[in-house]
């Protein structure tokens, strides 16, 4: 469990030397307006959620007290921990899913949609209500299932990691990509839910493992686009420019004639004009 502690970090500083040395884009480079934001987000979310974060561990070893990672032996933690994850990340598809479906919550999620830019810190990029939203379910789970402390702990580091490599502007490994995309929901994948199309937003729910999204028919592969260089956030978002933490904080507020539909739009029709980014 300690050496998966450092996961986050390790990852940290790959991502970073992929980011300067293989870029996918060059555009999003010295953008210290959208990175000012997007931490700004990621402190303001990180403060939020601390207090409920430690109070669930509280919670959390209160219940699991019997049940460490030593306890349960090697072979079992490691199954229940994988057993873990691929519940948590079903629970994600079908949250993101909802987030795009249902007006109410497209108007926050559209705050990590309006990145026009895509770098590892995208990732932090979420509007705190989602994260409530996120973190509440997650809660209701962890107590209801009562999964050990551990499995949690691993899970949200190994999410988080594979988060800020998803969003990476990077072709570091992307000769690997049609490999890594049969079980996984790489960054070709989750850079295709980015695109200002509403026929590619809507699809690549997947967080993890894209076995979901190729279940439920909302799985499409880099392979079938052809056209134009895409562009990344949302029409109508996208002309404002950079948008400064309080606009994003605001912009679920917004009156509905002014909230974008990109998200909320589940016209299936297959995307023709996109090409595959070599
Ligand atoms: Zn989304
Ligand atoms: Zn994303």
């Amino acid at each position: 469990m300690l050496t998966l502690a450092y996961l986050p970090v390790v990852a940290f500083v790959i991502v970073v030397a992929f980011e300067l040395f293989w870029p996918r884009r060059t555009d999003a480079r010295g953008d210290v307006h959208r990175w000012l934001s997007n931490i700004a987000l990621y402190i303001i979310n990180k403060l939020g959620s601390r207090g409920i974060y430690l109070l669930l561990i509280a919670v959390g070893m209160e219940i699991n007290e019997a049940q460490s990672a030593t306890d349960d032996g090697l072979l079992k933690a490691t199954s229940i921990t994988l057993a873990v994850l691929v519940l948590f990340d079903i629970l994600d598809y079908a949250k993101h899913v909802l987030l795009h479906r249902v007006p109410f919550l497209w108007r926050f999620h559209q705050v990590h949609h309006s990145d026009s830019k895509l770098d590892f810190t995208s990732q932090f990029r979420f509007h705190p209500f989602e994260m409530l939203l996120a973190m509440t379910l997650d809660v209701s789970f962890i107590l209801l299932l009562d999964i050990p402390v551990y499995a949690i702990t691993a899970v949200a580091l190994i999410g988080s990691t594979w988060g800020m490599f998803q969003h990476a502007n990077t072709h570091a490994l992307k000769g690997l990509d049609r490999y890594a995309r049969l079980l996984l929901v790489t960054p070709n994948l989750h850079h295709i839910h980015h695109y200002t199309d509403a026929a590619a937003a809507n699809k690549n729910f997947g967080v993890m493992f894209s076995v979901w999204d190729r279940l439920f028919d909302s799985y499409l592969s880099p392979k079938s686009l052809i056209g134009d260089t895409p562009q990344y956030g949302v029409v109508g978002l996208n002309e404002r420019g950079n948008l400064n933490p309080f606009a994003l904080l605001t912009l679920p507020f917004q009156a509905s004639n002014t909230v974008t539909q990109v998200g909320l739009d589940q016209d299936q029709t297959p995307i023709k004009s996109l090409k595959e980014e070599s």
